[in-house]
């Protein structure tokens, strides 16, 4: 077998202040003591997790509207209720998940018993993007902690006030020996990466995935990718325009646009192009009123760099609704526009921002090509009344998850894989998808030796 490091005798540091190597040895050997494999450790890490949430929703909140702009109300949903939702469907079937399942053997091996066990890993390595910079830092965390590794969060430096809070906040709350937040930016993530994990989850852009799926193959460490991409919306012919126009502005301006299965784009069959735009404009001031600026649960775009990208995107087609933006607090109205030509700069690159573009498409064999000609989405939504199209849907395109009738929702239900395929990513978690991805499945089998006569 390969050697282990011994990183409680390594002297590198990888960056200002962090000693990479011991803390990971720290928590390694936290692990070797076995005290994170009893279910009661679980459930107590898991329960100290929620009453932090509960305890300090209004500074966690408030971190949250710092980084992002976000609304009291969309921030609870989508990232400290979403965080306590995860927890609570864990704790809910955690004892099941966990028990051994026994298997019927074939008759040549018998008498023998079989049964796959779940064991954790040891120390796993969650890397967080700054979007849902709660969510997407602790919602890993819960299937790390319930399949019961010690864990290193690192999350995102453009989101600095939540990060703050995610430091300050779990080594109070959480065993500090077997969970260890690290803030920082590429310095401190390289010098982790650095180091052995036995399991590295990663959430952000393709490019930075490359990285760590590079620096886990040093280790021969499993990696989930959560990356992202442009998911599309089919809208077909003969739907209720102006509902589905509701479910899409929806999904796509939460978070001012700045969600991974976000609805980049709606590819609109036939005359539903033009048909949906007042649709679209009138579901945007619904939503928002005439002056979203005004409005707290509308956010913000994260930085300046993301700001004057989004704004260069805005030329790319005639705009339907929105193009105001403020560049002193980085406001862009919901915008949507159409007439896009495909080989347009909004079209070139994921949008990530609150600008949806409508394309044209004769039919669903062109929609069907336009798709396939691309990257693998994250997530395909579509609307459709037509059970033929659906299936064509279903068995002629390939992405992380596909909906039909509402955009986003599925990332909400526990119950459901969450994760990409191809360029959207590998791996997925959610429920008991996130205790498959942080434990092993241990083939067990124990068959009796033959008795012995005489
Ligand atoms: P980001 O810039 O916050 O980066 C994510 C993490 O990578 C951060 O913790 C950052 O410190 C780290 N990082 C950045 N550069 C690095 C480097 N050179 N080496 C090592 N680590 C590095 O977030 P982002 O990538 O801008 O996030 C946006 C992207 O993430 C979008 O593509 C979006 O679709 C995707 N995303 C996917 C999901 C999902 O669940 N699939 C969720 C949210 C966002």
């Amino acid at each position: 077998p390969a050697p282990e490091s011994a990183p409680e005798t390594a002297t590198s540091t990888g960056a200002a202040g962090l000693d990479a190597p011991r803390l990971v040895g720290r928590l390694r050997a936290t692990f070797a003591t076995g005290r994170t494999k009893p279910l009661a450790w679980r459930r107590t890490q898991l329960e100290a997790l929620r009453s932090l949430l509960v305890e300090h929703q209004e500074a966690l909140l408030a971190a949250l509207h710092a980084d992002l702009g976000k609304g009291p109300e969309e921030a609870y949903r989508t990232e400290v209720g979403f965080t306590v939702n995860e927890i609570d469907h864990t704790l809910a079937h955690l004892d099941d998940w966990l028990a051994p399942r026994p298997v019927a053997l074939p008759d040549r091996l018998l008498p023998a018993e079989g049964r796959v066990v779940r064991e954790p890993l040891g120390v796993v390595l969650v890397i967080a993007p700054w979007n849902y910079p709660l969510q997407l830092a602790l919602a890993p965390v819960v299937g790390a902690l319930a399949a019961g590794n010690a864990v290193v969060v690192k999350p995102s430096e453009l989101a600095p006030a939540t990060s703050a809070e995610i430091a300050r906040l779990l080594p109070r709350h959480l065993d500090p020996d077997a969970v260890a937040v690290v803030e920082g930016a590429v310095p401190e993530t390289t010098a982790l990466l650095e180091q052995r994990f036995d399991h590295i989850f990663y959430t952000g852009n393709g490019t930075v995935g490359r990285i760590v799926m590079t620096a886990a193959a040093k280790h021969l460490t499993p990696v989930t990718l959560e990356l992202g991409g442009k998911s599309p919306v089919v809208l077909d012919e003969g739907v209720d325009l102006a509902a589905a126009a509701r479910r899409i502005v929806a999904g796509k301006f939460l978070n001012a646009g700045q969600t991974c299965v976000a609805p980049d784009y709606v590819l609109a069959v036939g005359d539903t192009a033009r048909a949906i735009e007042p649709h679209l404009a009138a579901a945007v001031t619904e939503l928002y009123g005439t002056d979203p600026a005004a409005r707290a649960e509308y956010g913000r775009i994260v930085n300046d760099r993301h700001f004057d990208r989004l704004t260069g995107l805005l030329d790319s087609g005639r705009t339907v609704t929105g193009g105001t933006h403020d560049r002193s607090t980085r406001y862009l109205a919901p915008t949507v526009l159409a007439d896009v030509p495909a080989d347009s700069p909004v079209m070139g690159e994921e949008i990530f921002g609150p600008v949806l573009p409508v394309l044209g498409v004769p039919d669903l064999d062109a929609a069907l090509a336009f798709i396939n000609e691309r990257d693998k989405p994250l997530a395909l939504y579509a609307f459709t009344d037509s059970s033929a199209t659906k299936q064509r849907l279903l068995h002629e395109t390939s992405s992380g998850a596909l909906t039909f009738g509402i955009p986003v929702a599925h990332l909400t239900a526990p119950e459901l894989p969450f994760g990409g395929v191809g360029e959207s990513g590998m791996g997925r978690y959610h429920g008991e998808y996130s205790i498959d991805t942080f434990s092993h499945s241990k083939a067990v089998l124990d068959k009796p030796l033959p008795e012995t006569t005489g």
